[in-house]
């Protein structure tokens, strides 16, 4: 019976999912052939939280994603809503092509996550909540801009 690396972690870890989600396990590989080292992240990822394991974008006027959350759409893709009042315009995210689902069924919520992790992971076209094409304005943005120019002073 042959069993890949990321089969024997997982293997390892048996069903220690609460160990697991405190923190993501980096698993380095070297290719003996070629030497090239790569990397997958195991990480915890419920969709609402941290989708997909992946850090969620920054907000461009918050330059943080800590305020950022997952908004979850139909067909488990998201849109991103910062609590500013900014959010994601255009198509909404779905899981990314470097992240691939843990194929374990009591990891339901892990993913392997290529690292590094591109940057930006996200694409994002950021714009004004109900505002149509992205474009800033109205009385809250100015509001926030105020806000912005007293914390520089
Ligand atoms: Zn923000």
């Amino acid at each position: 019976m042959s069993m890949t690396v990321e089969e024997a972690l997982i293997e390892v870890f048996g069903g220690r999912r609460g160990f697991l989600s405190r923190g993501p396990v980096l698993l380095m590989q070297r290719n003996p052939t070629t030497e090239v080292i790569s990397g997958r992240i195991l990480a915890y990822g419920p969709i609402s939280h941290t989708p997909w394991g992946v850090p969620k974008p920054d907000c461009p006027d918050c330059r943080t994603n800590l305020n950022v959350q997952a908004q979850v759409k139909t067909g488990g893709k998201v849109r991103w809503a910062c609590v500013c009042g900014l959010v994601s315009k255009g198509p909404l995210f779905k899981k990314p092509s470097f992240v691939e689902h843990v194929d374990a069924g009591w990891l339901q919520d892990f993913y392997w996550v290529e690292y590094p992790i591109p940057n930006p992971a996200y694409k994002v076209t950021w714009g004004q909540k109900g505002v149509d094409g992205g474009s800033k304005g109205g009385a809250l943005m100015e509001g926030r801009r105020k806000d912005s120019m007293d914390v520089k002073n």
